[in-house]
């Protein structure tokens, strides 16, 4: 299959290919598009065939559901039913934007989407463009990430070009993703809300938002192999490199002193932040970097296409240096990163 690679650079300008992106989701087709999150790769919700073609495209395993993505708040009922008062306020508060909420199921849904699940988890993204193409395909769409399962997801289209080229028809390009990490997930089936996966809606704003919210623990835990998830995407192995990350944790100098004492016998790269950088120069280490610890949105916006660049080279191991898990967007990285190293770390 040729993929076709459409830059955007308007609404106006570009008004043709939004016609084209949509009629191509309406004949079950598979579209890359931008989110304000990450790239997705989507199709019509409400047809499985189109929805297989995720799964096939993205080697995603049958049993890790897809989110489904609208334009407009009315759409919800079309995709959702039974939708508690705290979900309304979710969505006043954060919608549109990074924050996916778990629901009841409508019928109109298929198990294709939901993988099997009585329970469909939602979207109203912020992107202008996003929103453009659900508009022109006319119906929700469900989206997972458009990288290859277990990639880390992409946060440019050229990252969507390297995973998906030769697999989906198009490819809209809409510049740097501006969260850089997926959206929250958050359970709103139970009595008390559940954070499932932590992400550019922060604990702290849920929390101030409707009050009570409880954090699943798998967030920054590993997951046994016959053990019971409340979120499929918990079980699998995600976002990592193909050389093994350590975290490195402990005091800056600490953490030089360590690379110092084995860059010997190991050909090491390091992920650190911004702010450590200059403390490498001339050690014969490759160094990368994210972003600032002191400002850690940042953080979150390069630490894909960080992972994504150590996974051009091979290196006996990547030391990576993470802030400390807190209510705001630093539990999303850590979160991400943890998995990434497949929870291996060293204490400085
Ligand atoms: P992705 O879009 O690739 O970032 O993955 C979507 C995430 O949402 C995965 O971690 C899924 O397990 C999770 N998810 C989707 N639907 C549900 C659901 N009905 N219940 C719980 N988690 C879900
Ligand atoms: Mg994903």
């Amino acid at each position: 299959m040729i993929t076709e690679l459409i830059k955007i650079r308007g609404l106006m300008q570009n008004h043709d290919d939004f016609v084209r992106a949509g009629n191509l989701l309406k004949n079950g087709e598979v579209v890359a598009i931008p989110t304000e999150t990450v790239y997705g790769l989507a199709a019509n919700a409400f047809n499985p065939d189109a929805v297989k073609k995720i799964f096939k495209a993205k080697g995603r395993p049958g049993d890790n559901p897809l989110i489904v993505h609208i334009s407009d708040f009315d759409d919800l009922s079309k995709v959702a039913v039974d939708i508690p008062e705290k979900a309304v306020t979710l969505a006043e508060k954060f919608w549109p934007g990074p924050l996916t909420m778990i629901l009841k199921k409508s019928a109109k849904i298929p198990p294709e989407v939901t993988a099997g699940l009585a329970t469909v988890a939602v979207r109203f993204p912020s992107h202008m463009y996003a929103r453009a193409i659900i508009e022109a395909a006319g119906v929700p769409l469900a989206a997972p990430s458009a990288n290859l399962s277990g990639k880390p997801s992409p946060t440019s289209a050229l990252h969507v070009i390297r995973d998906m080229s030769g697999r989906i028809p198009m490819i809209i390009d809409g510049g740097e993703c501006e969260v850089g990490l997926e959206s929250t997930v958050i359970d709103l089936t139970g009595d008390i809300p559940v954070l499932l996966r932590p992400g550019g809606v922060t604990l702290r704003e849920l929390r101030d938002a409707v009050g009570e919210v409880s954090v699943n623990k798998k967030i920054l835990e590993e997951v046994n192999d016959d053990e019971q998830v409340a979120s499929p995407g918990m079980k699998y192995k995600h976002y990592a490199p193909s050389s093994p990350v350590v975290i490195a944790e402990g005091e800056t100098g600490a953490f030089v002193k360590y690379v110092t004492d084995n860059i010997k016998n190991k050909n090491i790269a390091i992920l650190c932040f911004e702010e450590e950088k200059a403390l490498f120069d001339g050690m014969g280490v490759s160094v990368f970097t994210y972003g600032r610890l002191s400002h850690p949105k940042e953080l979150a916006h390069g630490l894909f296409s960080a992972l994504r660049n150590l996974d051009e080279f091979t290196f006996d191991v990547i030391y990576a240096r993470m802030p400390k898990a807190d209510d705001g967007i630093s539990l999303a990285i850590v979160n991400r990163l943890s998995r990434a190293a497949a929870f291996s770390k060293v204490v400085l």
